[in-house]
C-alpha cells in the first residue's frame, strides 16, 4: 500500500503537467502509469500545439476562441474554450522556458504555421516531432519535481469511500500482484481510446482504461459519440503524417489529379476541418476518384529543402511504411480514426462529479473540442488543462478535512478478479475479440454512419461484451505474475468493449449531423433537439443516457462553412 496526497494516473503530456502543477503547492504527489513516461502517446504528436502568439500573422485568444468554437461545431464550452485559449500563450512560454526547442522564425521568435480551420497560421512547433519534444522536457521536470513515478502499473479500478474517491488499485506488472493506492485526490490523465478501431493513428496503449475506470465507478462520460478521423493516414497501418503537411502548403489529389477539396470547401480548400476533409476524402473514394482506396497528398512542389527540414519526420514514414519519397511523389493516404473528442465529464479545473476525483487531457471531455477538435488544440488542452487541474486537486487536498477510508479490500477483491482470470482455461485469445471490436468500430461507427450501421455496431458489441464475460471469456495463456502483457491485453480488452459501448450508445440516439458525427439518414445539424451534451453514465453494466446544456457565451450558433 503506498499514500500520497496526490495521485495522478497517467504519464503522458496532461499527467506529468498535472503533477508538475500539483507539486508546486507542496503536497506529495505521486504518478502511476502503466508506461514509462516517454512511451506515452503524447511522444507521437506531430504537427504542434496552438497559441494566439500573432508570430507568423495577427491573430489573438479571441479569434482562436472563435475558431475553435466553429470547429466543434457550436457543441464546445465556449467559457471554457475561453479559457485555454486565452491562457494558452503563457503556456507555451513556460514550456519554451522549461526548454522546449520550438521551431524558429528568420527573426528568432516561434515559428507558427497554419492548421485546417484555424483563421490564423497559430500552431507553434519543433520541425513534425513536437510531441516527442514536450513529453521529454515534461519528463525533465517531473523528475526534477521529486515526484514519485510508478511506472509499468496498470491501473484497475478506483476505490471510493460514500461518494468521494479515496484512491486507486493497480496491477505492478514488474513484480506482479495487486497494490493499492491511497490518495487525498486522484486525476485521471490515462489518454484516449483510438485503438478501438482498426487502422488507427493511437498507439497500441489507447485503450480509453481511465475512462472506463471513472464510468464503471459511477461518474458519467460526456460526447462519447464523437470520434475524429484525421484524412492523412497511411494505408499500410494507420500511421498519421501530419497536418503540418497541408499547413506547409501540400495538396490533396484525386486519381485524375484534381485538387478536390476546393469542390466541398471553396474557400479553404485542403485547410478545411477535419471533419469535412476526412468526408470529402472518403466521397472521392467511395465514388470512385481514389487510387487504392486512398487520395494523394502531393509536396513534390515544395522542394525537397521544405521537406527535409520542416516535414522530415513525414518523410522518412512514408518511405518506411508506404515505400514513397514524397519529395519525388504522391503520398497514398485516407482517413483514420484519431482522436476522441468525449471523454470524462469535467470542468475547467478538472473537476468530476465525484468529489476528489479530477480529469486532464484525452481522456476528460471538458468540452473544449465539442463535435470536432482542430489540429494542434489537443497538445494545448493537456497543458492547460493538465496545469489548471494539478492545481485544484492540490488546494482540494490542502483544504479538506475528509476523513474517508481507503478499505484494504479493495485490494483483496482486485487480487482475487487476477486470479480469476489467469486460472481460466475456457475461452478465446483476447487479440480475437480485440481485432472483431476493432472490425465493426471501423466499418459501422465510422465516418458516416447510419441507423443501420449503427445498431449492427451495437449488437455486434453486445455480442463481444457477452463473450468477453467479464474476463472468463478469454484465455490468458501466460499464467506468469511478472510483466505479463497477455493479462494486460484481457483487462485492456474489457475497458475497449464498455467504451466501444458508450461510444455507438450515444451514436445511436444522436439523429442528426454534427461535426465528426455524420449520419447519412439525418444529414442536417439540427441545434432545436440536439445542441446539448450527451452523458453516458453506468447501469448496472449497460450504458444509460441523459443529456447536458452547452454553455453558450458570446456565439450564437451559425451555418458552418470553410
Ligand atoms: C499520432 C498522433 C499525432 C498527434 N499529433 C498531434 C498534434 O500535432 N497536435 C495536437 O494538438 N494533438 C496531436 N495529437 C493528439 C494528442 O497528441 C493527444 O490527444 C494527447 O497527447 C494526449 O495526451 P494525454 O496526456 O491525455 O494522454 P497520453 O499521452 O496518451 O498518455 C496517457 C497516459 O496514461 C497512461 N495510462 C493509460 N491507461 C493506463 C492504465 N490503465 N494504468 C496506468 N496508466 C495508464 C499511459 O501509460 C500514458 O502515460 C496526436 C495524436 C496522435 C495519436
Amino acid at each position: 500500500m503506498v499514500r500520497h496526497d496526490v495521485v495522478v494516473v497517467g504519464a503522458g503530456l496532461a499527467g506529468m503537467r498535472a503533477a508538475i502543477e500539483a507539486s508546486r503547492y507542496g503536497v506529495d504527489v505521486g504518478v502511476v502509469s502503466k508506461l514509462h513516461p516517454t512511451r506515452s502517446h503524447s511522444g507521437a504528436a506531430e504537427g504542434g500545439i496552438n497559441a494566439a502568439l500573432g508570430n507568423a500573422g495577427e491573430d489573438s485568444p479571441e479569434k482562436h476562441t472563435f475558431f475553435t468554437v466553429k470547429g466543434s461545431d457550436y457543441l464546445g464550452d465556449q467559457d471554457a474554450i475561453a479559457v485555454m485559449c486565452e491562457e494558452g500563450p503563457g503556456d507555451i512560454y513556460e514550456l519554451e522556458h522549461m526548454g522546449a526547442v520550438f521551431s524558429r522564425m528568420e527573426d528568432g521568435r516561434i515559428a507558427q504555421r497554419p492548421f485546417g480551420a484555424g483563421g490564423a497560421p497559430r500552431t507553434a512547433y519543433a520541425a513534425d516531432i513536437t510531441g516527442h519534444v514536450l513529453l521529454h522536457v515534461l519528463y525533465e521536470q517531473l523528475v526534477k519535481s521529486g515526484v514519485t513515478v510508478y511506472e509499468e502499473w496498470f491501473a484497475l479500478d478506483l476505490v471510493t469511500d460514500g461518494d468521494r474517491c479515496v484512491g486507486l488499485t493497480a496491477w505492478d506488472l514488474l513484480r506482479g500482484g495487486v497494490q493499492g493506492i491511497e490518495a487525498g485526490a486522484v486525476i485521471m490523465a490515462t489518454g484516449g481510446l483510438g485503438r478501438i478501431y482498426r487502422g488507427t493513428t493511437n498507439a497500441y496503449a489507447c485503450t480509453g482504461d481511465g475512462m472506463s475506470m471513472a464510468w464503471r465507478a459511477g461518474v458519467p462520460l460526456k460526447d462519447m459519440e464523437f470520434m475524429q478521423f484525421h484524412p492523412t493516414t497511411l494505408k499500410a497501418n494507420g500511421v498519421l503524417i501530419t497536418e503540418g503537411c497541408r499547413g506547409e502548403g501540400g495538396y490533396l489529389r484525386n486519381a485524375e489529379g484534381d485538387r478536390f477539396m476546393f469542390n466541398y470547401a471553396p474557400n479553404a480548400g485542403e485547410l478545411a476541418s477535419r471533419d469535412v476533409v476526412s468526408r470529402s476524402e472518403q466521397t472521392e473514394i467511395d465514388e470512385g476518384r481514389g487510387v487504392d482506396g486512398c487520395v494523394l497528398l502531393d509536396l513534390t512542389h515544395l522542394g525537397a529543402r521544405k521537406i527535409m527540414t520542416v516535414l522530415h519526420g513525414s518523410r522518412e514514414l512514408a518511405m518506411d511504411y508506404a515505400g514513397v519519397d514524397p519529395i519525388e511523389e504522391p503520398i497514398p493516404v485516407r482517413p483514420g480514426s484519431h482522436y476522441h473528442m468525449g471523454g470524462i465529464d469535467a470542468d475547467m479545473w478538472g473537476r468530476t462529479v465525484m468529489p476528489g476525483l479530477y480529469a486532464a487531457g484525452e481522456c476528460a471531455c471538458v468540452s473544449v473540442h465539442g463535435a470536432n477538435r482542430l489540429g494542434g488544440n489537443s497538445l494545448l488542452e493537456t497543458v492547460v488543462f493538465g496545469r489548471r487541474s494539478g492545481a485544484a486537486a492540490a488546494q482540494d487536498v490542502r483544504g479538506n478535512g475528509s476523513r474517508a477510508i481507503f478499505s484494504p479490500s479493495a485490494v483483496r477483491v482486485a487480487e482475487r478478479r487476477i486470479r480469476r482470470l489467469l486460472y481460466n482455461f475456457d475461452g478465446v485469445r483476447p487479440h480475437v475479440l480485440r481485432e472483431q471490436l476493432a472490425d465493426t468500430m471501423y466499418e459501422n461507427a465510422g465516418i458516416f454512419r447510419t441507423a443501420e450501421r449503427l445498431d449492427r455496431c451495437k449488437a455486434d458489441v453486445h455480442e463481444l461484451r457477452e463473450r468477453y464475460s467479464d474476463g472468463m471469456g478469454v484465455v490468458i495463456q501466460d499464467k506468469s505474475r511478472t510483466f505479463n502483457s497477455d493479462l494486460i491485453q484481457a483487462l485492456e480488452l474489457g475497458s475497449m468493449i464498455q467504451m466501444a459501448d458508450c461510444l455507438v450508445t450515444g451514436a445511436v440516439a444522436r439523429t442528426e449531423s454534427r461535426g465528426a458525427h455524420s449520419r447519412l439518414d439525418y444529414p442536417e445539424r439540427d441545434d432545436e433537439n440536439w445542441l446539448r451534451h450527451t452523458l453516458t453514465s453506468y447501469d448496472d453494466g449497460a450504458v444509460a443516457l441523459d443529456y447536458k446544456p452547452v454553455t453558450i457565451t458570446e456565439h450564437q450558433p451559425a451555418v458552418r462553412t470553410y
